[in-house]
């Protein structure tokens, strides 16, 4: 497994207030990781630097086998280098089937390459059917976006990130709201996406971060308080005091 992203020495202040610390996280390819810690550990700006969208005062974020800065670069540009982010709430087009999701999806998908590949309805048919089965979707692809449960819009916007084939995809607490049958298909999916690229998910729901049976990294104060498997962190007397015990 090689580092796909590398986040070293980061630090970024918001009005004086040290949001996050001297971050630093390397990311593989493949690999499935989540990331936990407390309200305010500073996990939704660390996406946020990932993507671009928050600039950091000082470190490095270097991307892929020939390191490229990600810092300066705009939020379309780092989307386009291969870094998929999905909000908490599924952001689906209701008032299309889950097949004319996916379709725009791949439409939208950037590069020249793409243009060659999907050229033919036949080709793009072909690609919507294997993302709908990777979603377990299959069923419901005549059906209306709006009518999914929200697992399901969860999982269908799963497979319009999973279309744009990022290297890295970043992932904000998919468990929320979920049933428990939901949980488990949801832990499924995300472990399969894992075995070709990078996914990151930020959760707060235990059993569900110990079915993902993956590396974790603890936050606390913008900075790695732990980092290893779930056991070894949920043994960490810090991660106790400003985690777990509370
Ligand atoms: P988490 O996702 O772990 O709950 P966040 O990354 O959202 O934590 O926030 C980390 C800290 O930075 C919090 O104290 C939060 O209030 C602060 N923060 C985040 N974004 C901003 C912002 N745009 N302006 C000011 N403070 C912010």
């Amino acid at each position: 497994m090689s580092a796909l992203l590398e986040v070293s020495g980061v630090s970024v202040t918001f009005d004086g207030f040290r949001a996050i610390n001297n971050l630093s996280i390397s990311i593989g390819e493949p690999e499935l990781r989540a990331v936990i810690g407390p309200n305010g550990a500073g996990k939704t700006t660390f996406m946020d630097i990932v993507t671009g969208k928050t600039r950091p005062d000082e470190g490095r974020v270097l991307w892929g086998e020939a390191s490229q800065n990600l810092l300066g670069m705009s939020e379309s540009a780092i989307a386009r280098a291969g870094i998929g982010r999905k909000f908490q709430k599924p952001t689906v087009f209701e008032d299309q089937t889950v097949r004319e999701n996916l379709a725009m999806a791949l439409r939208n998908k950037r590069g020249p390459l793409n243009v060659l590949f999907y050229k033919t309805n036949r080709q793009a048919r072909a690609r919507i059917a294997e993302l709908a089965d990777e979603i377990g979707l299959s069923d419901a692809l005549p059906r209306r976006a709006g009518d999914l449960s929200h697992g399901q819009k969860q999982w269908l916007e799963i497979g319009m990130l999973l279309a744009q084939d990022p290297r890295l995809l970043l992932v904000d607490e998919p468990a929320a709201g979920m049933t428990p049958a939901e949980r488990e298909h949801t832990t499924e999916l995300l472990t399969r996406a894992a075995k070709t690229r990078a996914v990151v998910v930020i959760e707060h729901d235990m059993e569900f971060i110990r079915r993902l049976n993956c590396k974790v990294t603890v936050l606390h104060e913008g900075s790695v308080l732990a980092e290893g498997s779930l056991d070894h962190v949920t043994q960490n007397q810090e991660v106790i005091d400003v985690y777990l015990g509370r």
